[in-house]
């Protein structure tokens, strides 16, 4: 199996309008191919970047995409909140800061609720997980336009389209179950018997008695414990993370994010704008090192093939080495999220 990749080369960040046709051209070109008819309601999956970074892909350079959706459907951002402690963490702040970041054009939806509680299961049946914890708006749509900025990530090596639907797509306790152990831990000498984690835990897990502690027969995994702490008792269990693990769950999570409730595969357009090519993604809220030249953008059906036809291009340019992390390619393709064989169309 050989999956298309449409490229259009551009070597500078600064050029808006013909990142912006660029977009456009290429977005077209995937919808034709595939034939896609729009449905009512679409989500845009994207990453308004964390307070501080100055590198994340800002809506300018793709507001012709949302300009032309708007005329086929009622499009709207969909993001997921984050794990750790920030301004991404509950959606009143997600959302102020992402229109500080530019992210006006549209309606702005979390995916998966203040505190990561609206999911779905969707059944994977995989080696990491049976199932997977994806947001309810995005679990229930059949469609999705998936909009990621290729650069290095700390653990997974690279992220891109795989990074944008595994962690991007996944409800909190999605994310949590990635990182680490799928519970947390609770310090209980940190505790100030506030009972807030009583009061949002689901499953009555947070036990606040003389030795707080969490009732590990009921707990979920939601993370939702985590985020509402006031005084940081209850933390993420990091112990079993390893970069080759966490790329295979990371894949099993994209697999999921892309998987209907009945098990069919959801129609997706991947773009991948693969500028401002830091060390770190864009969940570190300060101004990070370029460390690779501009490429252009990149689309695709196949979120393998993309992020493939991604980093062969910038080790064309680079170090051959610069960012590890190909097995989420490799384990991608063998749990059929795709393939990383593709035809590179370029387009001009
Ligand atoms: S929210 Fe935190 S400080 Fe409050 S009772 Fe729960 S663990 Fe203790
Ligand atoms: S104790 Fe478990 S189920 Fe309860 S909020 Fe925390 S992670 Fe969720």
């Amino acid at each position: 199996m050989t999956s298309g990749v449409y490229f259009i080369q551009i070597s500078d960040y600064t050029e808006t309008k013909k990142i912006n046709d660029a977009s456009l051209t290429l977005l077209k070109e995937i919808e034709s191919e595939n034939k896609i008819k729009f449905e009512k309601e679409l989500p845009i999956k994207v990453h308004f970047g964390e307070k501080g970074n100055t590198t994340f892909i800002k809506p300018e350079n793709y507001v012709s995409i949302i300009n032309y959706l708007k005329t086929k459907t009622n499009p709207f951002y969909c993001e997921t909140n984050v794990l750790y402690k920030g301004e991404r963490t509950f959606s009143k702040t997600h959302m102020k800061i992402a229109k500080e970041h530019g992210f006006t054009q549209l309606p702005i939806i979390i995916a998966d609720g203040d505190h990561g509680e609206n999911y779905e299961e969707i059944k994977i049946n995989k080696k990491h997980f049976k199932e997977c914890k994806i947001g309810k708006i995005i679990a229930n749509s059949k469609q999705l336009i998936v909009i990621a900025h290729f650069k290095g990530h700390m653990l997974a090596g690279f992220g891109g389209a795989i990074k944008q639907l595994g962690m991007g797509c996944a409800s909190r306790g999605g994310k949590l179950a990635m990182h680490a152990q799928s519970k947390p831990i609770l310090n209980p000498l940190s505790c100030k018997k506030c009972n807030t984690c009583v009061q949002h835990c689901p499953t009555n897990a947070c036990i606040i008695s003389t030795i707080p502690h969490i009732d590990y027969s009921k707990c979920i995994g939601c993370a939702t414990c985590i985020a509402v702490c006031p005084h940081d008792a209850i933390k993420i269990n990091w112990a079993s993370t390893t970069p080759k693990s966490f790329n295979e769950k990371l894949a099993e999570y994209a697999l999921g994010a892309t998987t209907n409730k009945d098990g069919t595969r959801k129609k997706i357009i991947f773009i991948n704008f693969v500028f401002n090519i830091t060390k770190n993604c864009d969940c570190h809220g300060h101004p990070d090192k370029i460390v690779a030249k501009d490429i252009g953008i990149l689309a695709s059906n196949d979120p393998v093939a993309l992020d493939k036809a991604c980093i062969d291009l910038i080790r064309k340019n680079e170090d051959k080495k610069i960012f590890g992390g190909d097995n989420q390619l490799t384990y991608g393709e063998k749990i059929g999220l795709g393939t990383t064989n593709y035809n590179l169309i370029k387009l001009t």
